[in-house]
């Protein structure tokens, strides 16, 4: 009972035996996979097996293939590394090894494997399919199998998901768990900051990668730090005196720390090994800069804990996506790798991304470094401009525009405050000065433009300080503060008149739903106020990602994972004093989004979005589920649950009441309580995801706007463009026209987009966490 789908949905013949292990260095992430695996598999009609300790297990087989029920993979979301252990094989490389994996997997019956791993893993699994007849053919000639009893397994299955912490897989802007190994460098560079900061010194910070400079490139975006040195781009041949330059620009600002990120695998352009022995050592030289330097190695700490929100997700999707694949391969098919681009899940050919991961490391030891980039995904060498382009501010005259063309940028944060806002504005402003605009600070909202303009002492627009700016990277927050009110709000006469007064050439908006209305207002109020025909952007920001134009804002991820976070240790008291049943209302608005994601996150044994409601069927037989759940693992564990509901699902059943209802209809068998994480979903630091996409989107922002340039009024009102909002859809990030946006995608009475791209993962979250399938109230 504990999987009510299941029985009705063995729709999906032919029934096979799936395998699922984990191989190479763990990752955060990898639990959430064979959870998710072992799970749809079942629920698919199919008997799911774990491979334990990696290939070591295919070989050695016995007791180290196993049978996985329903209930083995319970609570194991929030478990770090890899339980089903993993280890590096020798004998796989060789083929009596491969061999000896054949015959295990056919004398259990199984005839469909799928290999969570690095890209050593994964061409691992690609020889093996390839050698998979031959392999059988040798079991038949030595007589241990006959023909017949080869038959059904002519054609093995395989899938590859990619778990490695380095993110160092073509082909995939993620893998699974790099996003947590970045979680876990950028909170400690985010504590080193402090020491650095007080005592005026230099950190040297070593991170993981050794062909890829992901983890040390995303950190140093997520951190503004002030150099770093991968091994795809070794600076020029004077890096020494390039990072002092600098580092000594750096100082003369006022700045009192210095962080300097370097990969394991960083190297010159001779390919000679840079170590942080000879950066310290620069740094430190007392006829050079002369700074009190340190090294900090992070270490196997990167790998460390139990997965972010991201990567839970990502290992939950990828891991079904890959038992549907395995399910509808066929012989003709070629071995197929999940991977995700921008927001989409996507199947590749697995030899092709393992293929293209090899010339990588291939063209960084020939020193083709332009090839090396070019070989990573685009977001990568984006994200390396974006680092240059925030960090030596103003240093490079080169990219500067002539005089006539430099624009006067008003940057305003509008709505609730979100994770990534102050990396946005700072990195929107890096970008102003390095082009030669002027950003200018609007506190305060429109109702800061609109009211305190004048009376207050130090005024409501104001131009940005650099060195103030410069250390907003991983603040939490809005530093420049922001305000609900619409520009109808505070009166369209005078915010027209105030941005006529100051000569702004464009708008640079941040924030949630609020913000997207008020582009709309300003972009309709056109006709009527000349000073409003300059060009407008919105970078979406807020926590319930429910902005039309988009299908992430920044602020949603640091949301999910304080959720997420909150959600496990609510799970463990839950468990640890008796069988209890949390109902956490979580934020959202009215959309969805947040309950479902972080329903996802923590295996939620039901959640209520407003965009189903909340029914008394429902409840219904959610009571019935949890008490079948109850009684059957009695004694086995004493697990607890969890519910899910947003705050605006229901006007009748809240959190309290479905608690209070659970109570009185479980008899003894269970308790409940209900918990409210409120504004802690906020967050506190932002997430180093919505720090680097607030960078990456920002930058775009302003570059969209600088195409109008100064005097584009006449243009202004004929393009759409004009007045947009930037966003991630499917595998793309866009631009859409507010126009287009407001009257095809909101859903106005709501305040969220029409189509919710995420009703896919309700779903699989639902399927996954065992609860029975019920009809949505009209
Ligand atoms: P990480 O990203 O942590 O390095 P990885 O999957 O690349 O992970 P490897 O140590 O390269 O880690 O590979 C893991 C295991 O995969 C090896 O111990 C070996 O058993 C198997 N394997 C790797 N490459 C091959 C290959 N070419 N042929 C057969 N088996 C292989």
């Amino acid at each position: 009972a504990s999987q009510p789908n299941s029985a009705k949905s063995k729709k999906m013949a032919p029934k096979k035996k799936i395998a699922i292990m984990t191989s190479g260095g763990d990752s955060p992430g990898m639990n959430g996979v064979v959870r998710a695996c072992v799970r749809m598999a079942i629920h698919l009609g199919c008997d799911a097996y774990c491979i334990y300790e990696g290939y070591e297990g295919l070989v050695r087989g016995g007791n180290l293939i196993r049978r996985m029920e329903w209930h083995d993979v319970r609570g194991w979301l929030s478990e770090g590394g890899t339980l089903i252990g993993t280890a590096r094989c020798m004998a796989f490389y060789e083929r009596p090894g491969r061999l000896a994996a054949a015959r295990n997997l056919i004398k259990e019956g199984i005839d469909a494997l799928i290999i969570c791993g690095g890209d050593g893993s994964l061409t691992g699994a690609d020889r093996f399919r390839s050698e998979w007849p031959s392999l059988l053919e040798e079991l038949e000639s030595n007589g241990e199998y006959t023909s017949a009893q080869l038959a059904p397994y002519r054609h093995l299955n395989i899938v590859g998901l990619v778990g490695s912490i380095d993110n160092d897989l073509s082909g995939t802007d993620a893998t699974i768990g790099c996003y947590s190994a970045l979680a876990r460098i950028c909170s400690a560079i985010d504590l080193i900051e402090a020491t650095a900061s007080s005592h005026s010194r230099a950190f040297v910070v070593e991170v993981m990668g050794r062909h890829c400079g992901w983890l040390a490139l995303m950190a140093g975006v997520a951190t503004g730090a002030d150099f770093i040195f991968i091994p795809e781009k070794p600076r020029e041949d004077n890096w020494r005196e390039e990072m002092c330059g600098v580092v000594e620009y750096h100082r003369k600002l006022g700045k009192r720390k210095t962080i300097v990120i370097i990969a394991e695998g960083a190297l010159d352009r001779e390919g000679n090994k840079i170590t942080p022995e000879m950066v310290k050592d620069l740094l430190a030289d007392k006829d050079g800069l002369g700074l009190d330097t340190r090294i900090t190695t992070l270490g196997h700490v990167q790998r460390g804990g139990t997965a972010v929100a991201y990567d839970r997700m990502l290992a939950t999707l990828q891991g079904v996506e890959a038992v549907k694949a395995v399910l509808e391969a066929t012989p003709e098919t070629p071995t197929s790798v999940i991977t995700i681009n921008e927001n989409k899940i996507v199947r590749k050919n697995l030899m092709e991304a393992v293929r293209e991961t090899k010339l990588v490391a291939k063209a960084i030891e020939a020193q083709d470094f332009d090839r090396a980039m070019g070989l990573r995904d685009t977001e990568f060498s984006e994200q390396y401009r974006s680092f240059m382009m925030t960090t030596a501010v103003q240093m490079n005259q080169e990219i500067m525009l002539p005089e006539n063309e430099r624009m006067k940028i008003g940057f305003i944060n509008v709505g609730a405050p979100a994770g990534g806002m102050n990396a946005a504005v700072r990195a929107g402003v890096a970008y102003c000065l390095s082009r030669g605009h002027e950003p200018i600070a609007i506190y305060n909202g429109f109702a800061g433009f609109a009211r305190h303009h004048g009376d207050d002492p130090l005024g409501a627009v104001r131009p940005f300080n650099w060195l103030e700016v410069d250390g907003w990277a991983s603040k939490g927050g809005s530093e420049i503060g922001t305000n609900r009110e619409l520009p109808s709000e505070s009166g369209m006469d005078t915010i027209a008149e105030l941005i006529g007064q100051y000569k702004f050439d464009g708008l640079f908006i941040i924030g949630g739903f609020e913000a997207f209305h008020a582009v709309c207002q300003l972009r309709k109020a056109r006709e009527q106020y000349p000073s409003l025909c300059i060009p407008i952007t919105l970078l979406p920001a807020t926590i319930s990602n429910n902005v039309p134009g988009t299908e992430y804002s920044l602020g949603s991820d640091t949301c999910l994972n304080e959720l997420v976070e909150y959600c496990d240790k609510i799970k463990q008291s839950a468990s640890a004093t008796r069988r209890r049943v949390f109902v956490i209302e979580t934020q959202g608005g009215r959309s969805g989004y947040v309950a479902t994601l972080g329903g996802l996150g923590v295996g939620a044994s039901a959640v209520y979005t407003p965009e189903e409601g909340v029914s008394l069927e429902m409840l219904a037989a959610d009571v019935r589920h949890l008490k079948s759940v109850f009684a059957e693992d009695r004694g086995q564990s004493r697990a607890g649950r969890l519910i899910l509901i947003n705050e605006k699902a229901s006007k009748v059943y809240n959190a309290r009441l479905i608690a209070d209802i659970l109570r009185a209809e479980a008899h003894g068998r269970f308790e409940s309580r209900e918990g409210i994480p409120g504004h802690m979903q906020q967050g506190g630091v932002p997430s180093p995801m919505d720090r680097c996409r607030a960078v990456r989107l920002a930058i775009r922002c302003i570059q969209h706007l600088e195409q109008y340039g100064r005097n584009g009024h006449d243009r202004i009102k004929k393009d759409p463009l004009s007045a947009s909002v930037i966003g991630i859809k499917g595998a793309s990030v866009v631009f859409t026209p507010v126009e287009i946006a407001e009257e095809e995608e909101t859903d106005w009475p709501n305040r969220r987009p029409k189509a919710a791209f995420w009703v896919g993962m309700k779903e699989i979250g639902d399927i996954l966490g065992g609860r029975p399938q019920h009809d949505i109230p009209e």
